[in-house]
């Protein structure tokens, strides 16, 4: 149930605008949020491959 950002009003699915005020609904805005989960997911995992490359690579004498 996408509700409206500006009026708080429950709107049906599969609609792009607010039935009350008219304003669009933020869920039409992103329709891929799985996507953009699985993407996020990606980063992380890279971004571990990543620190843990560095942790072996830098030289520890620095600290
Ligand atoms: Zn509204």
């Amino acid at each position: 149930m996408p509700r409206c950002l500006y009026c708080q009003q429950d709107n049906p699915p599969k609609q792009a605008e607010c039935g009350n005020c008219g304003m669009p609904l933020p869920e039409h805005a992103d329709s891929a949020p799985e996507r953009r989960q699985r993407r996020f997911l990606w980063f992380c995992i890279g971004l571990s491959i990543f620190c843990a490359v560095m942790i072996v690579w830098l030289p520890r004498h620095l600290f």
